[in-house]
């Protein structure tokens, strides 16, 4: 009998609904590559570790946890370590991560992008910024001036891909910059010019469907089958995970609730709607909100402070920011009523913004929420301080679930899959 896989397996209690129109028969080689993802995510999150004690994780035969291992050490993702200290018997070698494979990683975003090295476990090597150019042609030309220069630094390691985050969406099927309100690359071939001088095979995808793979593969995300991200920069992005899965819905274009209208009679957004969510939460909102003040309390014009520094005044006592970020904090907990209402998460994920600040700000967004919760408690919000750190690992986490691990999160539930027996003919 062959097992169906189980992300078309819809569980509701003491019942199980397959919808054939999706199911496919999982084939020998399908079984083999969940349990070699299940291996492989074990291997990381509880390196170094015995092939005797993968199998007992498992369940898997000693023998299946042997050519898994050897699969995985052949394509340079695992190593072989030291032997383990035991007090007599034979010495098990112990498996780890490979230090040596690395992932090129860009962060575009509106005013500037980053270009980093990053390890499969996370940790950064290197970085670099670079001023962003509107005009696509240029721009993806600096990106690709920026990579070539920092591939030499790492001559001892071995590259794996390419991960490129960007504030648009990008359509899963063409693979095309297909909307993005704050960057005017939409309809340019980005993947096409890098791959054309980048030896590397290019993965991108928008930014906060990143950050949540990224949370999945590095994360918090531990048993939660239903969460929200929201990236705030310059825009406002969000990422769902719906029983496990991303969802992606037509053309990659689900999650746009920074393009959700709070006011019909608000500012314009890039989008060329008024009165978006993210005129009225984003950073740039922010900064807006504080020029606006200082204006109306007839202080000296002074240059806009970039988020950052807005920050960093309203914790030196500035009212000014102080009171801009309150806005921005209101209007965070306002959007976000509007996703928890859709959506019902366990888990609300929030990257940027005011997040580096939140144990001030985060109260106010808190409570936004709290008032206007339709039963029961509102879900857990979880912030990230590093920002740029969570963003780079977005991107080296589109890398990581193309090669390794898609199946994790997809299709096996983090378990591995025995094969059953097969029935007795004419039993
Ligand atoms: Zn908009």
């Amino acid at each position: 009998m062959s097992n169906v896989i189980p992300s078309h397996r819809q569980r509701t209690k003491g019942m199980q609904r397959i919808d054939l129109a999706y199911a496919e028969l999982a084939s020998s080689e399908v079984v083999r590559d969940i349990n070699r993802d299940v291996v492989l995510e074990l291997i990381r999150t509880r390196q170094p570790i015995s092939r005797a004690d993968l199998s007992r994780s498992t369940g898997l035969q000693p023998s299946t946890i042997s050519s898994i291992a050897e699969q995985l050490i052949g394509e340079r993702w695992v190593i072989e370590g030291p032997a383990a200290l035991r007090p007599r018997g034979r010495r098990p070698t112990l498996l780890s991560i490979n230090p040596g494979m690395v992932i090129v990683v860009a962060d575009v975003r509106p005013n500037q992008a980053i270009v980093g090295v990053v390890d499969l476990n996370g940790r950064f090597l290197s970085r670099e910024s670079l001023p962003l150019v509107a005009d696509p042609e240029r721009g993806v030309r600096n990106l690709i001036a920026c990579i070539e220069r920092l591939i030499p630094q790492h001559p001892d390691k071995s590259f794996e891909g390419l991960g490129i985050i960007l504030p648009g969406r990008v359509d899963p099927t063409t693979e095309q910059l297909i909307l993005a309100p704050n960057l005017p690359w939409a309809g340019y071939d980005i993947k096409k010019a890098i791959q054309a001088a980048i030896p590397l095979q290019v993965e991108m995808d928008n930014d906060a469907n990143a950050c949540m793979l990224a949370e999945l593969w590095f994360g918090r995300m531990e048993g939660v089958r239903n969460a929200v991200l929201v990236t705030i920069t310059e825009g406002v992005g969000a990422a769902i995970l719906a029983n496990g899965q991303l969802l992606t819905g037509r053309s990659g274009l689900a999650g746009e609730f920074g393009h959700l209208c709070l006011d019909p009679n608000g500012p314009v957004c890039g989008c060329g709607r008024k009165g978006c969510w993210e005129v009225f939460a984003s950073t740039r909102a922010a900064i807006g909100y504080f020029q606006e003040l200082r204006k109306q309390a007839g202080r000296p014009e002074q240059p806009a402070p970039t988020s950052f520094e807005l920050i960093n005044l309203a914790e030196d006592g500035d009212a000014d920011a102080i009171e801009a970020l309150n806005r921005q904090a209101h209007y965070m907990g306002q959007g976000l009523r509007i996703i928890v209402t859709a959506l019902s998460p366990e888990l609300v994920l929030l990257n940027g913004g005011l997040t580096s600040a939140w144990d001030r700000f985060g109260p106010i967004v808190e409570a936004e929420l709290a008032q206007n919760i339709l039963t029961g408690t509102p879900p857990r919000i979880v912030v990230t301080s590093d920002v740029e750190l969570a963003r780079l690992r977005g991107a080296a986490a589109l890398v990581l679930q193309r090669h390794a691990g898609y199946s994790r999160s997809n299709a096996s539930d983090g378990k591995p899959v025995r094969r059953k027996r097969s029935p007795k003919k004419n039993a």
